[in-house]
């Protein structure tokens, strides 16, 4: 393991300190490994910890380096542990990257068994909520805080079957549009991305009989999130649409 910020400094993020959660395998992989390419140090989390070893060696391979926090996001004490030992070892922290998400299962609301729809809720809200709450002080310290967290077009869909993955999507973004709102006047900006359709495990078990070859990969929407984490991006509290490539401005009811 490799913990050591990369002290190459031509690189957009050079001496970056970014978290990414879900970063053994899709979308927190592929992010974590392009934010290590653009420079940043990763902390790199999730449970699977080959994967992450994995990963570690595919940062090292690129010049880059990462540290490797084997975590279960809903041992919330243990997101607060990782805050302390985070401001201990760095003092601040650059970018958040909150990604790790579970589907559940598609079924009926009324089908919905109370353990599966809180394990949703643990994972896809609560457990952002205890990201913030803990790493919130450490963004504040940063002169560029960037907070980008993962959603899904399941929020706005609605879709029947989608309930307990669609709910917890839409209480993600009244979020991260909060936490938006509450840092407006600092340098923290906090954006969601919409994906879209990709190339991953949790796509294939939503989408079983979809080909995956017609999809888009993680690696074709990492770049994307790589801006979102650059100082200079301005925007706050809105949604990042990787589908149309668009920034999207939640809509006032009529
Ligand atoms: P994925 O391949 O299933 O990866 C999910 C990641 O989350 C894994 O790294 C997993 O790591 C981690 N994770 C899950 N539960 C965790 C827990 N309790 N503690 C720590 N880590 C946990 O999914 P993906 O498609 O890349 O999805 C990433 C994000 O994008 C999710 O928020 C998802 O909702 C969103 N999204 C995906 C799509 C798509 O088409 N793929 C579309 C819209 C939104 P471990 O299992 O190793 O812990």
């Amino acid at each position: 393991m490799s913990d050591t910020p990369n002290p190459q400094t031509s690189k957009p993020l050079a001496d970056r300190i970014a978290v990414v959660t879900g970063a053994s395998r899709g979308i927190g992989r592929a992010a974590a490994l392009a934010l290590a390419e653009a420079g940043a140090h990763v902390i790199a989390v999730a449970r699977t910890q080959g994967a992450l070893e994995e990963l570690d060696d595919a940062i090292r391979q690129t010049g880059g380096s990462a540290t490797l926090v084997p975590l279960d996001l809903t041992d919330y004490d243990a997101i607060d542990r990782l805050g302390a030992a985070i401001h201990e070892r760095w003092g601040r922290l650059d970018i958040l990257v909150g990604n790790a998400g579970v589907l559940g299962r598609l079924m009926p609301l009324g089908h919905v068994e109370p353990k599966l729809w809180a394990s949703v809720m643990d994972v896809n809200l609560t457990a952002n909520w205890r990201l913030i709450r803990s790493l919130d002080p450490l963004l504040r310290r940063s002169e560029a805080g960037r907070a980008i967290f993962i959603t899904s077009g399941a929020a706005w869909s609605c879709k029947a079957y989608w309930g307990p993955y669609a709910v917890s999507k839409a209480a993600l973004e009244a979020l991260v549009r909060t936490y938006a709102a509450e840092t407006a006047t600092t340098p923290i900006r906090a954006m969601l991305v919409n994906p879209g359709p990709l190339r991953t495990a949790m796509r294939r078990a939503a989408m079983p009989g979809e080909d995956p070859e017609t999809l888009r990969t993680p690696e074709d929407l990492a770049p994307h999130i790589v801006r979102l984490a650059n100082p200079a991006w301005t925007e706050s509290g809105l949604i990042y649409d990787f589908p149309t490539d668009w920034v999207l401005t939640p809509q006032k009811p009529a």
